[in-house]
Parts: C-alpha cells; sequence; structure tokens
C-alpha cells in the first residue's frame, strides 16, 4: 500500500542509509535499538529534540511488574483488565505482566538503579487500581529520569547506534511492494545533515510517545504531539481507540489560564496515603469507590471533576500535610521542590490541583509483535496500541509497555533477519511524489486546537462540544487549503509540521469520541452516562479517506 498524503515539505537534500530506523528515544525507542543490536543489526535513532526529551524522562511514580513476595502476574493481570474496562486485549495484558518481571530486571542489568529497602529488595508502592505494591521506583520519584539516564548511557556506547537529535520525522517511505523502506525526515544539523533528508532502512520503528499536547492542559512535553499517529494514518496504516485519552486526576493546578506542560502530583502521594479533599475540606472519594483515593485514574479524575462542578471551582486540594517535612523530603523530593517553586509547601498546605491530559490509550494497532498494519511498520510505547490499555491504562502500566513491546519488536526482526526475510530495501520514489502534499496550517494554529479540544473534547464530552471541537478543527483545516489555492501558504517548518499533525490527531480523535455513544472507561459522556456492551464493547478503527479526512469504524463484534 503506497503513502497516500505527506506533509508539504521541500524534497530530501541529502540521504542516509541504516538497517533499522527507530522514531524517538523514549523508553522504547531505545529499548528496541539496544535490542536489535544483539541481532547483529545497525540502528539509527531519530529524536526530535534532544535523547532524554519525551515522556520518560518526566514518570513520576515508577513501574509496575508482579516482583513483590505473594504477588503474581495473575494478579497484575487482573487489576489491568478491571482498568480497561472490558475493552482489553487479554492475551496482550498477558504477554504483559509475564514479560514484565524480567524485562525490568533486564533494565536494572543495563544500568538503571531502583530505590531499595535496607535488605536489598526493591522498595514497591502502589498506585490507583492496584491490589498489591507492585510499583518499582527510583530516585524516590524520579523513575523516568533515571530509566532515561540509564539508556541514554547505554546507547552513547554503543558504537552501533548512530543518534541523530533535532531531528523531525516527517513521513514513511514504501518500496514498490508496499513495505516500509524508510522515511524523510527534518533535521535541524549543519553539514552535510541540514534540512530535509531520507533515511533508507530494512524497517521502520515508530516510538514518537504520545499526543497530549493535543489539549490546552497537559502533564506531556512539548514534543508529545502525536506525530506518529499522524504519520501513520498517512501511511495507510490502523489506528484504534484514539477516544480513550487518560486525564490524570492530579497536575498542579497553576491558576484559570494554565497552558502546556503541568507539573505532575504523582499517583504514588495518594499511595501513600494523602487524601483528596474539596473547598470544604471534606474527603469527596471515600464512599465513591472501595479504594477511595487510590481507585482507578478515571473514576478519580471524573469525581474531581464532578465536584468541582457542584462546588463552581476550578481547582481541588491534595492533602499530604500529615506526612511532616521528613517524608515529603526523601520520598517525594521532586515533588516538594516543585511545588514550593509555585508558591505552595505541601508540608503545610494542602496542593491545588485539577485534572489534565495525561496518555494516550490508543495509538497505532499492533499485533503482539509490534507489527502496525503497513509491512515493514513497527511501533511500540505510548504512540502504539497494543490493547493492553484498553479503555483505561492502568497506572505504571506505560514504561513496563515500553520496555516489553519494544524487546518483542527487537526480537521479530531479529527472527526476520536470521530468516532471511529482512532485506535492503528502495524507496519507490515515484510513489512518494504522487502522495498528495498535506497543507500547513500557521503555527498559530496550535494553541487553537488546544484550546477547541480542551472545551470540546476533555474529560466531559457530549455530542454537542464535540460538534463545536470538530467544525472549530474543520475551518482551520479549510483555512490551510485556502492559503494553499491563494498561493500563500504557510512555510514548512517544524511549527507548521506539528500544527498538521495535532491538527489530523485532533480531527481523529473527536471522530472517534463523538461515534462512540457511551461512557467507558476515561471516556466520559455527559449524555450517554452508561456503559453499553451490547453495542460498544468493541474498538473503533480509524484510517485516513482518500479525501484525507479521518474514518473511524467500528471493529465487527
Ligand atoms: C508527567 C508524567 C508522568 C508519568 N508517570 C508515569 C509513571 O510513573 N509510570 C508509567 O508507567 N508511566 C508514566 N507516564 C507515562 C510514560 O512516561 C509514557 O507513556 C512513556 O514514557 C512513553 O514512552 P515512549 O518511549 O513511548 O515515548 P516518550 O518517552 O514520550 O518519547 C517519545 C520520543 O519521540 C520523539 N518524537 C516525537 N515525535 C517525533 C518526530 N516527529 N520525529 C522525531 N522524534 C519524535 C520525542 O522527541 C521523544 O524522544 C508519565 C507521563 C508523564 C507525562
Amino acid at each position: 500500500m503506497p503513502v497516500t498524503h505527506r506533509l508539504t515539505a521541500p524534497a530530501p537534500g541529502w540521504t542516509a542509509a541504516t538497517d533499522v530506523v527507530v522514531v524517538g528515544s523514549g523508553v522504547a525507542g531505545l529499548t528496541v535499538a539496544l535490542n536489535v543490536r544483539k541481532a547483529g543489526l545497525r540502528a539509527m535513532v531519530v529524536t526530535k529534540a534532544v535523547l532524554d526529551e519525551g515522556s520518560t524522562r518526566w514518570a513520576q511514580g515508577g513501574i509496575a511488574a508482579a516482583l513483590g513476595e505473594g504477588d503474581t502476574p495473575e494478579q497484575h493481570l487482573d487489576d489491568t483488565l478491571v482498568a480497561g474496562a472490558g475493552l482489553c486485549d487479554e492475551e496482550a495484558v498477558r504477554t504483559l505482566v509475564t514479560e514484565g518481571p524480567d524485562a525490568v530486571r533486564r533494565l536494572i542489568a543495563t544500568g538503571a538503579l531502583f530505590d531499595r529497602g535496607e535488605d536489598g529488595e526493591i522498595l514497591l508502592t502502589r498506585e490507583g487500581g492496584h491490589h498489591r505494591r507492585r510499583i518499582a521506583h527510583a530516585g524516590g520519584d524520579a523513575t523516568g529520569a533515571e530509566i532515561s539516564r540509564a539508556l541514554v548511557a547505554a546507547v552513547r556506547t554503543d558504537p552501533g547506534v548512530e543518534l541523530i537529535e533535532h531531528a523531525l520525522v516527517l513521513d514513511l517511505l514504501t518500496d514498490s511492494e508496499g513495505h516500509a523502506s524508510g522515511l524523510t525526515l527534518h533535521v535541524m544539523g549543519e553539514g552535510q545533515r541540514d534540512g530535509v533528508g531520507a533515511v533508507r532502512a530494512r524497517a521502520v520503528v515508530l516510538a514518537t510517545g504520545g499526543m497530549g499536547q493535543v489539549f490546552s492542559a497537559t502533564t506531556n512535553p512539548a514534543v508529545s504531539t502525536g506525530d506518529g499517529v499522524a504519520l501513520a494514518l498517512r501511511a495507510g496504516a490502523a489506528v484504534t481507540d484514539l477516544e480513550f485519552v487518560q486525564f490524570h486526576p492530579t497536575p498542579l493546578w497553576v491558576g484559570p489560564d494554565a497552558e502546556g506542560q503541568l507539573p505532575l502530583i504523582s499517583e504514588a502521594v495518594r499511595g501513600e496515603g494523602a487524601h483528596l479533599v474539596d473547598a470544604d475540606g471534606v474527603r469527596f472519594m471515600v464512599g465513591q469507590h472501595e479504594l477511595a483515593e487510590l481507585a482507578p485514574r478515571d473514576i478519580v479524575a471524573k469525581a474531581i471533576t464532578r465536584r468541582m462542578q457542584e462546588q463552581g471551582a476550578d481547582h481541588m486540594f491534595l492533602d499530604g500535610r500529615h506526612f511532616g517535612a521528613e517524608m515529603w523530603e526523601h520520598r517525594f523530593p521532586t515533588i516538594l521542590a516543585t511545588c514550593r517553586a509555585h508558591g505552595i509547601d505541601p508540608v503545610t498546605a494542602p496542593i491545588p490541583i485539577a485534572p489534565a491530559a495525561h496518555y494516550a490509550s490508543g495509538g497505532v494497532r499492533t499485533d503482539p509483535r509490534g507489527r502496525t498494519s503497513v509491512p515493514g511498520l513497527y511501533a511500540c510505547g505510548e504512540v502504539a496500541c497494543t490493547g493492553v490499555h484498553g479503555a483505561n491504562r492502568l497506572a505504571s502500566n506505560s514504561l513496563l509497555e515500553g520496555l516489553v513491546f519494544a524487546e518483542r519488536i527487537a526480537a521479530d526482526l531479529a527472527d526476520r533477519h536470521a530468516a532471511g526475510e529482512l532485506p535492503e530495501r528502495t524507496v519507490d520514489v515515484a510513489a512518494a511524489r504522487a502522495a498528495r502534499p498535506v497543507p500547513l496550517p500557521p503555527s498559530e494554529a496550535r494553541a487553537e486546537i488546544q484550546r477547541l479540544m480542551s472545551r470540546g473534547a476533555g474529560v466531559l464530552r457530549s455530542a454537542a462540544s464535540m460538534a463545536d471541537a470538530a467544525a472549530g478543527l474543520a475551518l482551520i483545516a479549510e483555512q490551510a487549503h485556502s492559503h494553499v489555492a491563494e498561493e500563500k501558504p504557510a512555510d514548512p517548518r517544524v511549527e507548521t509540521w506539528e500544527a498538521a499533525n495535532l491538527l489530523l490527531v485532533a480531527t481523529a480523535l473527536v471522530a472517534a469520541a463523538a461515534q462512540r455513544e457511551e461512557t467507558r472507561g476515561c471516556h466520559w459522556r455527559e449524555d450517554f452516562p452508561e456503559r453499553d456492551d451490547a453495542h460498544w464493547r468493541r474498538h473503533l478503527i480509524t484510517t485516513l479517506a482518500a479525501s484525507g479526512d479521518p474514518v473511524s469504524t467500528p471493529e465487527e463484534q
């Protein structure tokens, strides 16, 4: 299948070649790169900013795995299935929880240092939806930073991994059989590799992370603009479960007009006993769920939103004053410092919080080996939808998913290589040129897309709110087309390419969310407040129509 649409961009001015090109340098991308090396394949990691600029380094709480005494993969599976609200792929979850503990041990062997008790055992905490202490953490609340540090150190010392930073990947390239054979990218570099170029490879792995930047308020960093999902759609791949965006219940509330990445108050703070209280100081989660503050995230985010509406407030509070200064300083040093930098001292005052977009449970659809519907194109980490999260991700399952399925992709590539099924590929240049160029919105469109999405497709959704969002997004697309027709197109550059990706992903997300007329997991419809298994215990598969518009189709039941 050839790539049908591409971002408007200059023709490649330089070329490079490798065996496996990996897009993204978070836990997923770096794990693929390190593991394909073991099969003797060369890897090239291409990343938008610097190596550790992604969600991975921001992860606080930890990584879930049945490592503790008495815990089992089966119990981890049960908790994951409950959180996923009937839409998890049970086999994918089984793979995650059974391969997870050894994958964490291999991460430790790569150099990641987890917090340990005096007996040398890994310390485990609890988070929402987990019935056991099974979250391994590092540096107290700096787990992602430590994982990133260890993986970055490992790739930097491997001469078989080529690293290209400040490189925005644009689109997939295929050969005459429609097999992925490389990609186009824009490098902000010097010398030979500057501007738009092309990398040729035997296989392409997307590990581009999430899409939180589609919303105004998010915990995700600026690079999380859904580029991988947008690229996959343009390449003809199927994406799924886009409507299931997890809104974290407790990002720090920094004011009514907050935009961009917000600091996160990890679930582990509630895991250690902090209470959610309303404007009157009342613990409103007690009696709403057996796990109270540790109920699954969607339940907590909804309860907070509901209480905010009842009280006409724009935030609630997280009260951890009873921890005392010493516990705050040792267990949550990063969060303590962040709060203090914003003028709040959690030792003496409750922390203001409000829900914000946090995690994309959906993404590019993959099979258990990480293969997408386009031959030779793989996806792992937050950009992928392996089926493990269903309608809602269980806390701290995402770093684990990135790790486990990245290893599986590397294993599949190694097997194919050994069987002679991973030959060098050529690029079908005529097909690449024939793909329709997508007009670029101006860079200011980013903020408008975010406002439309937060207003129309945030924690609370309805047909009316999403129709407003869809109309606003369609207008931005129309204006981009008109500017091309009037020969006043936006310049192709990082900001406008990202805006085009955000626009496509936002449009696809709203189309799916409007179609799912029920409330399930983290998808909350005011106008369809009940879960409707008879009609909706199935996935919506989104692809790009010939017109360039995303179309969502319910999977056969
Ligand atoms: C604040 C916060 C706290 C979290 N806490 C936890 C936690 O405690 N436990 C847990 O399991 N999960 C947690 N998560 C989620 C978890 O961190 C992410 O799901 C996970 O790190 C994603 O890893 P990844 O490798 O898929 O993507 P990322 O780490 O986001 O990496 C994506 C990479 O792709 C690159 N990229 C993107 N687009 C392009 C492009 N077009 N061209 C080139 N490169 C591109 C980026 O620059 C980046 O290098 C948290 C997330 C956040 C934001």
